[in-house]
């Protein structure tokens, strides 16, 4: 379809400014092409209202020109000089003399053109960057681009804007432990724990706190308002008493389902413990290839169900080789079989075989384990009827630190929180 383009002239066309035509164009240096062209543009509004008393007058004062940045267009530098009129409010009751206009592409004072400062947003959204990168690319400085951010992320707000069915604690490390002398000569001691707090329905990330584990995530949802704590169904955490404390302080209604990952690995690590008590045992001297339980060790870690026939033949030989060996891999095997439960009944059916395999076995390694468990059976339970899992938080944590790294390491900590809430990962289904 073809429209008027009395207004539009091809450069206007290409330069694709909303709001703004294009009145000339040119080298900056007519001997050199290669330092770059610039392009002078006006609005196309023959009018602007004054700010004051909001009559529109087409009257020009002064025409100054100012060049902003603006998004790069044809593949080179390319400077853009705006001529921005200045009106004469002509109500005669208005105290305003004159104005300059104001477009939604260039606001008041603007530097910078909206679209530029879309697409810096957009970029630091899509991908864990650093805001260096972003700068070099934007040709905006960093305390321009970090200043977007802040202003368009709300820190104190934001966890309050997604509505949170279930919720992933997790912490991760993201430094070493610093030492900061006080005024009065002592010594602080800074941990260099981050809790991350996730949205596990989406995967995005709440917010980062500094901290220990129990006061931070205690301080963190009190300062939540109670209506968006309520709604809180589930908490997924690693086996943390701390955690789960501050938890069941916090959030009284909420169910606790920990991390069946962090449960395996308990009982691998019980698996190992005995392996290397019986070589110790048997050999009196650490593991070496020519035994068969060190060379096989990762069989018996192995979920035993994904193991071939050879695998399974060598895992055979392992295990007949050490009678107390075999019994933890035993105790190891019910535990993934409790885990793979998805009903109350089943759990309390794995759960009664696998007592009785402890109690069989013998081993104080199996019975520490299952103390263990004994004291985190509900959240076991709640784990198998609901499958939630902290995995969301674990990829969140790993995008926290992509953000560390790609930063160079924050130093202020809200800039860092900005840059990681305002990352939005692609939505996937839960
Ligand atoms: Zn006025």
């Amino acid at each position: 379809m073809l429209k008027p383009t009395h207004d539009a002239d091809a450069a206007s066309i290409l330069f694709n400014l909303p709001g703004y035509r294009v009145l000339a164009a040119g080298h900056v240096d007519p001997d050199s092409e290669d330092a770059g062209r610039w392009a002078l543009v006006e609005a196309v509004a023959a009018e602007g209202g004054c700010p004051d008393c909001g009559v529109l007058s087409g009257r020009i004062h002064a025409r100054p020109v100012q060049v902003v940045k603006d998004v790069p267009c044809g593949g080179e530098a390319l400077e853009v000089r705006v001529c921005k009129r200045r009106f004469r409010c002509q109500e005669a009751a208005c105290a305003r003399a004159t104005f300059v206009e104001e477009t939604d592409e260039l606001p008041f004072r603007a530097r910078f053109t909206t679209r530029l400062a879309e697409k810096t947003l957009a970029s630091l959204r899509a991908e864990p960057r650093s805001i260096h990168a972003v700068t070099v690319e934007s040709g905006l400085s960093w305390p321009t681009v970090m200043g977007l951010l802040t202003s368009t992320v709300d820190l104190a707000t934001i966890p309050e804007q997604r509505l949170v069915r279930r919720l992933g604690v997790d912490e991760h490390r993201f430094r070493r432990v610093r030492y900061v002398r006080d005024h009065d000569g002592g010594v602080t001691r800074v941990e260099p724990w981050s809790i991350m707090l996730t949205g596990l329905d989406t995967g995005a990330i709440l917010d980062v706190v500094d901290g220990r584990r129990g006061p931070a995530v205690k301080q963190w949802l009190a300062a939540r308002p109670r209506w968006w704590r309520r709604r809180i169904e589930y908490v997924a955490m690693d086996m943390s008493s701390e955690f789960r404390a501050a938890i069941r302080k916090s959030l009284p209604r909420a169910k606790i389902s920990v991390d069946h990952w962090h449960v395996v690995r308990l009982a691998n690590d019980m698996v190992t413990t005995v392996r290397r008590r019986r070589i110790w045992e048997t050999e009196q001297r650490r593991g070496r290839k020519v035994d068969t339980a060190w060379r096989y060790r990762q069989l018996l870690l192995a979920n035993s169900s994904r193991l071939s026939t050879r695998q399974r033949a060598r895992l055979n030989e392992v295990l007949d080789s050490d009678l107390q060996l075999k019994l933890a891999w035993g105790v190891k095997e019910h535990v993934r079989q409790l885990l793979a439960t998805r009903h109350i009944d089943d759990f309390h059916r794995e759960w009664a075989h696998l007592e009785r395999a402890v109690k069989a076995s013998n081993l104080p390694e199996a019975e520490r384990l299952l103390k263990t468990l004994k004291a985190w059976r509900r959240e076991l339970l709640t784990f198998c009827r609901t499958r939630i899992t902290n995995a969301r938080t674990e990829a969140a944590n790993l995008n926290a630190k992509t953000f560390k790294r790609a930063g160079r390491g924050y130093r202020n900590h809200d800039n860092y929180r900005s840059r990681i809430t305002a990352y939005a990962p692609t939505r996937t289904a839960a």
